[in-house]
């Protein structure tokens, strides 16, 4: 029987793990520097969630949702980002009443129906994180310097931040105006579903991919011309702020991101080593979406990545993430073959890592031992039975020494240099 998977998904197999590892724990541990809790929210929702949260007319609301009726005909959709789910949850349970702000990152899979090539599946995986109660401009730097961070750490650092802002209610149809102004004069030579977009959701428009509508907008006016006097001063004091923290940014006039929910700072982090998809990490401000959703006004600030581009940046750095193990035992002698496989019980309760091999062909063992890229071997062979020996070896600088098979727990121990009150009898 052959097998094939749906359109867009992916197994994501053993050997791929450990740049997964990598980043999770990376972001983990960063999201706590800054003082993040995480939450998991389902992964489908009602549909109306994701309608009012992104904008009806947004693309992924028209064209990239998985909706679909369960059996008691409720209508639900998997989640195609976070942010929307996120905000139902904090109102749901009053989250920003226990505290304020609200501080929150998510990890895991989200569904878009997209045309997949490189960079972009049908199931792919975000991290995200949503600051959620607080307006100050600080906290615009501050998520959008942890973004940036993040990738620092994990050692991917030739990317450029684009930021710009979208105003506020009073300026946003003022901005719309002027969009349509601009792009009424050509609107015919554009591609037929981008005019389409002109009377629906003009603004989407700056957010094509296409190359004919970016050379095209290049040329437009600057949008920020159109923004209140607060909210001017508000994105030039988040980008005093990103210049205080030396985090290096480009402000793109045309920058406006694809979902509605986006108020005063929007923000990219981009890269030139994804081809096509060269967006790895986006977010911005969202003050009204809580109001939109029946909640308090609670105005907040976002960001969310993508965990297969940013395997696609490591990949490019062509650095190795491989998986080892502390410890391989081969018992060639078959009367030690009960006391290795006791010890390697108590190792492991040491937070040592190890296996054993359970066949008899020595080269074989070693070769697995190799694959598995275990630090130490311990071989007992027939020639050892008399002197109650074993061989222990250090397969990092290939040294290796003879061990009586009664020291030998205390000989690994002091090796890995664990603490003996930490194990656990
Ligand atoms: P794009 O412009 O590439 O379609 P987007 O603006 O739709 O991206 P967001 O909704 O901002 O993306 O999602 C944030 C991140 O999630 C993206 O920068 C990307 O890394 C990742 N992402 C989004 N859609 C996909 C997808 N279909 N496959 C893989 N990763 C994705
Ligand atoms: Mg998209």
């Amino acid at each position: 029987m052959s097998f094939s998977l749906p359109r867009g998904t992916q197994d994501i197999l053993p050997d791929e793990m450990p740049k997964w590892h990598m980043i999770e724990q990376t972001a983990r541990d960063l999201f706590s520097t800054y003082n993040f809790s995480e939450i998991r929210t389902p992964i489908f929702e009602y549909t109306p969630i994701f309608a009012r949260g992104m904008g009806e007319h947004s693309d992924i609301f028209t064209k990239e949702m998985y909706s679909f009726e369960d059996k008691s005909g409720r209508h639900l959709t998997l989640r195609p980002e976070g942010t929307a789910a996120v905000t139902r949850a904090t109102i749901m349970h009053a989250l920003h009443k226990k505290m304020t702000p609200l501080k929150l990152y998510y990890i895991g899979p989200f569904f878009r129906y997209e045309r997949p090539q490189a960079g972009r599946h049908r199931q792919f995986h975000q991290i995200g994180v949503e600051y959620i109660g607080e307006d100050s401009a600080y906290v615009d730097a501050e998520v959008i310097a942890m973004g940036y961070h993040l990738f620092e750490s994990l050692g991917i650092t030739d990317l450029k931040v684009c930021i710009n802002s979208v105003g506020c209610d009073v300026s946003r149809p003022v901005i719309e105006e002027m969009v349509k102004q601009f792009l009424s004069q050509n609107i015919t030579k554009l591609p037929k579903h981008i005019q389409e977009k002109f009377h629906s959701n003009p603004l989407r428009i700056l957010d094509s991919k296409d190359e004919v509508v970016q050379a095209y907008i290049a040329g437009m006016p600057d949008i920020k011309d159109a923004l209140t006097q607060k909210s001017k001063d508000h994105f030039f004091s988040v980008l005093q702020h990103l210049d205080e923290m030396a985090i290096p940014y480009h402000v793109t006039n045309t920058l406006v991101r694809g979902l509605e929910y986006y108020t005063e700072t929007v923000f990219e982090i981009v890269s030139e080593h994804l081809g096509a998809q060269g967006t790895v990490c986006g977010g911005g401000r969202y003050n009204n979406l809580s109001a939109e959703l029946g909640g308090p006004n609670l105005p907040a600030f976002g960001f969310g990545f993508g965990i297969e581009r940013t395997i696609m940046l490591l990949d490019h750095l062509k650095k190795n993430y491989t998986q080892s193990i502390d410890l391989y035992l081969i018992p060639m002698e078959p009367l030690s073959r009960d006391r290795l496989f006791y010890l390697m019980h108590k190792l492991r309760n040491c937070n040592i890592s190890c296996e054993m091999g359970y066949t008899n062909n020595l080269k074989n063992q070693l070769k697995r031992a190799d694959r598995l890229n275990a630090k130490r071997v311990v071989i007992s062979r027939e020639t050892d039975r008399e002197t109650k020996t074993v061989e222990y070896k250090n397969m990092l600088n290939r040294t290796q020494e003879t061990v009586p098979l009664a020291d030998l727990f205390e000989v690994i121990v002091s090796d890995f240099d664990v603490n003996e009150s930490d194990y656990i009898e």
